[in-house]
């Protein structure tokens, strides 16, 4: 008995990894046949100022347009089979093309966010191609602001630092995103051309506990110890709203506000002021 039901049990682990396997190459199509037939998009989420109500940026989140599968699962495998530079490529001209786009329907300028993954680190020429981009469409490199998670220092120290310090050099702003989650260390913020900490939504899901607050408290401060702009992601209640006006957190991202919208609705919400009083 004992022996069947192992050789049942050792059947469905290998059926499990194969549907894996074949979950993963059907992805893989999906996402080569994407880049090769304009099969992404972007939707737009944006970032609001607590103490007055106004959207003062967005940031960019990729979907694919005909496939219900999260970045969190495609991106993965993009990494995994070398897709991500075309991907990312893709992500830069879209979110300068939406920027210009703003400029010619006279929308003020305000910055994209984009998530940049640390295998384009690797990608030959992207920093002149965002140049050439930026000036092709004759967009201050200050409305681009590039999002990085800590795994980037994990990966390649001193390269990954050339790196950011060039982008920093051209204009691109910097923000550090999902603080917290990762490295233990601390001591790289002080060598790090960082402007902005994106707070990881897990810091605000504890708020209802009082050591939930101390962290968050403490995670204000520090940024601000770095001269860092700090936003918190996730925010989904009017309570966590009023903690983080309490707290003095300057900028807020989350479905309380808005989830990520598509381009057409920009324009509505583009100039909009939350009423947060
Ligand atoms: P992220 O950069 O930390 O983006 C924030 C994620 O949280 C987004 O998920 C967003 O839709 C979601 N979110 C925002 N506010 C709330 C909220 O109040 N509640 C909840 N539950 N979720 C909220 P999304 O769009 O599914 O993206 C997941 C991750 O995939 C991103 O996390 C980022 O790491 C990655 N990603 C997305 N787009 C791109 C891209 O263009 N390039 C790269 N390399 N990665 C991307
Ligand atoms: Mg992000
Ligand atoms: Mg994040
Ligand atoms: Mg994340």
């Amino acid at each position: 008995h004992a022996k069947k039901s192992g050789k049942n049990q050792s059947a469905f682990f290998s059926k499990a990894l194969q549907n894996t396997i074949l979950m993963k190459n059907k992805i893989h199509d999906i996402l080569r046949n994407s880049l090769n037939n304009n099969g992404f998009k972007l939707l737009y989420q944006p970032q609001v100022d607590v103490s007055t109500g106004e959207i003062v940026g967005f940031e960019a989140l990729i979907r694919l347009k005909d496939h219900q599968i999260s970045p969190a699962e495609f991106i993965a495998v993009a990494e995994e089979h070398g897709l991500i530079k075309r991907m990312g490529r893709f992500v830069i001209r879209q979110t300068i093309l939406e920027l210009s786009k703003w400029k010619v329907v006279g929308l003020d300028l305000k910055p994209i966010a984009i998530n940049f993954s640390v295998k384009q680190i690797n990608d030959k020429g992207i920093i002149e191609y965002i140049e050439s981009l930026l000036s092709e469409h004759r967009i201050p490199a200050k409305y681009l602001e590039i999002e990085i998670t800590e795994s980037i220092l994990l990966e390649n120290d001193s390269e990954a630092i050339m790196f950011l310090n060039r982008l920093k050099e051209i204009g691109v702003k910097i923000a550090l995103d999902d603080f917290g989650t990762g490295y233990s260390s601390l001591s790289y913020l002080s060598n790090l051309p960082v402007d902005k900490m994106k707070l990881d939504k897990k810091f605000i899901d504890q708020h209802l506990n009082e050591s939930g607050k101390k962290i968050i408290k403490q995670l204000i401060l520090l940024a601000e110890a770095f001269e860092l702009d700090v936003v918190v992601e996730g925010v989904e209640t009017i309570e966590q709203v009023r903690l983080l006006q309490e707290l003095k957190c300057k900028y807020i991202q989350g479905y309380y506000f808005s989830k990520p919208i598509e381009d057409e609705q920009i324009r509505e919400i583009h100039s909009k002021k939350y009423d947060i009083s």
